[in-house]
């Protein structure tokens, strides 16, 4: 029994065969520069049969849906009406959810036997706790267009924090986590037995941490002031916070591997980035060690978290007041699997733990069909 996961973006889509029993993958792809949804489709499907998989083989599709908005939580099966509502949430997600409703439309015109479900990445943190998920805006303002805080990357933070207690060999109800999703898009959890308690992301993928491309927390003046003073449209903004901002607007590059080659060669915009980058971490660290009261574990997680050492290494260091020890020699092995990187003696356990959001998504189908 095996699940397509498909992770249609705005240039790219991703896709997945897994099995949700197993765990195992049995073929991964990606089609890039993606301008015609069908086209990039019948690309998967070249990718499937090339890799000898019959679409016979399958039971589900899974398409990760960024925002569910307040109504679509629940790994949903889709149909009609569902896409139609979807469409409607376009506006909280404009980057997002068009793309995946562009794959989702070709997806089940080229599988129409087949059960599509939406999977959400806001559905981890739908039961946030008030204080974490409202703003202090208007209320009437804020109920009126449904502005909270809803969270994403919610299928990895699951995911990872549910591994960690795995790894740990912890009931998941007993820890307190901090989770580090750090990828091109970044976000921080905190996580109590189980359920988040406070998420860096808000009503949009922007807030937060500082990201490839994306600015992360910043004053709301500065769009009032762009918008008054500079004269920048609405378009404008959003296309600079979300596309020329975070650690490329700052330093040029948003790769951390070529952003470390120029801090070597002394480039002193990519040294920027990097400290406004570390320095935003350090303080969401320090921001849920408050609200946890008492933290078990923190663990990193996607491509910066999984692989970069330097990262980690600076976003924790000199915390042993705060219980936090990393191990050196641990913490720069290059190992893929699930790890602990902190010393033994360290109060905090610190791990690393590679998330997989399209098993994530693939399990989450197989419970609804
Ligand atoms: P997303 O899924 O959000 O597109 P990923 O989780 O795949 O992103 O993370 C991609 C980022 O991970 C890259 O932009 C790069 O900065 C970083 N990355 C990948 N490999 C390494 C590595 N070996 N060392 C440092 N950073 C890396």
């Amino acid at each position: 029994m095996s699940v397509l996961v498909l992770n249609s973006g705005s240039s790219s889509v991703k896709y997945q065969v897994v099995q949700p029993d197993s765990g195992i993958s049995l073929c991964t792809g990606i089609v890039e520069r993606v301008t015609d949804y069908s086209v990039a489709l019948r690309e998967v499907f070249d990718g499937l049969t090339a890799a000898g998989i019959s679409t016979d083989d399958l039971v589900a599709v899974g398409h990760r849906v960024v925002h569910g908005g307040v109504r679509f939580y629940q790994p949903t099966v889709i149909d009609d009406t569902l896409l139609a509502e979807l469409e409607k949430l376009s506006p909280l997600a404009p980057l997002h959810n068009p793309p995946a409703l562009l794959g989702i439309a070709e997806a089940r015109k080229l599988l129409p036997g087949l059960p599509h479900v939406a999977v959400f990445d806001t559905a981890f943190f739908h039961d946030l706790p008030a204080a974490a998920a409202e703003y202090a805006i208007d209320r009437d303002v804020a109920r009126q267009w449904h502005i909270r805080r809803y969270g994403f990357h919610g299928t990895s933070h699951r995911y990872v924090s549910e591994q960690a207690a795995i790894f740990l060999d912890a009931p998941l109800e007993s820890l307190n986590q901090i989770v580090l999703h750090l990828g091109n898009g970044a976000s921080a959890s905190a996580v109590a037995g189980g359920r988040p308690i406070d998420t860096s992301m808000g009503l949009t993928p922007m807030e937060g941490l500082v990201m490839g491309t994306r600015s992360g927390d910043l004053d709301p003046g500065i769009i009032t002031y762009l918008w008054r003073t500079a004269g920048m449209t609405v378009q404008d903004i959003e296309t600079m916070l979300n596309r020329h901002s975070g650690v490329l607007g700052l330093g040029g590059e948003t790769d951390f591997r070529e952003l470390h080659k120029r801090i070597d060669d002394g480039d002193a915009d990519a040294r920027l980035a990097y400290d406004v980058y570390i320095h935003r971490l350090r303080k969401y660290v320090g921001a849920y060690l408050a609200l946890l009261g008492r933290t078990d574990v923190i663990t990193f997680t996607a491509g910066v978290g999984e692989n970069d050492a330097l990262v980690r290494r600076d976003a924790l260091a000199g915390l042993a007041t705060l219980g936090i020890e990393l191990d050196e020699t641990r913490n720069t092995a290059t190992q893929r699997a699930a790890r602990r990187i902190s010393a033994d003696a360290s109060p905090i356990t610190v791990l690393v733990i590679p998330t997989n959001e399209e098993l994530a998504i693939a399990r989450a189908c197989a419970q609804v069909i």
